[in-house]
């Protein structure tokens, strides 16, 4: 795979989404989810000017970020679901998180974070599916008022993981989360991923997490 290649079609796909919905593609920053990639992989795609990159396992944050520390200007995020004995992985090296769903990781995160609040997305399981992360939309206003209490977490955004399949059918839940982050005057959607980037942006994303699309399929 040629990661250049891959990081310029995504850009693309952005730009054609954010164009049909009048939108400026500066407005959608693009996560680069390199998690079970090799770091030369990430290096191919830091020389060709990319930034920002996404990782699910604390564990391999915290590894790759040691190995890649010469990288001056790489931002990791952290995307995945979290433990809280492993928040201090993610509290070490994060420029966000993404999976919030939980009071107790925001204390683990925000106590080592207090002189640089972590900007963190609330995760929503939209669909309600029993199988993902994420608070229910119906149990969101109690652990937001409970998360804006808590030191050194920044509130910045919501974010979703729609049903896996046609990307249509993303839409909906896209348009759900909007509605949910205007409603509580949070800015940030941190929404789409290789089948869904286009609709995502379409919808409004702000921050989209691509992997595949730009380093091919995970070595499993
Ligand atoms: C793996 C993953 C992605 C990227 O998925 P691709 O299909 O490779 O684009 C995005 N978000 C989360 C939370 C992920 O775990």
């Amino acid at each position: 795979m040629d990661v250049a290649r891959g990081l310029a079609g995504v850009r693309e796909q952005i730009a054609r989404a954010a164009a049909r919905a009048g939108r400026d593609p500066a407005g959608v920053e693009l996560v680069a989810v390199s998690k079970r990639q090799p770091a030369v992989a990430i290096r191919e795609a830091f020389a060709a000017g990319h930034r920002a990159f996404g990782e699910n396992y604390a564990q391999e944050l915290r590894d790759k970020a040691a190995e890649l520390a010469d990288l001056e200007g790489l931002r990791w995020h952290a995307i995945g679901p979290l433990q809280t004995n492993k928040a201090k992985y993610v509290a070490a090296v994060a420029h966000a998180f993404h999976a919030l769903d939980r009071v107790e990781v925001a204390r683990e995160l925000g106590r080592r974070r207090l002189a640089d609040p972590l900007p963190c997305y609330v995760e929503v399981n939209v669909a309600g599916e029993e199988s993902k992360h994420g608070v229910p939309p119906e149990a969101l206003p109690d652990l937001l008022a409970a998360l804006r209490e808590v030191p050194g977490v920044a509130l910045v955004g919501l974010m979703t993981m729609p049903p896996w399949g046609d990307p249509e059918a993303a839409r909906p839940h896209f348009r759900t989360l909007r509605g949910l982050a205007e409603r509580h005057g949070l800015a940030g959607l941190s929404m789409g991923s290789t089948d869904d980037v286009e609709v995502a942006v379409e919808e409004g994303a702000t921050v989209v997490r691509v992997g595949r699309s730009i380093f091919g399929e995970r070595p499993t």
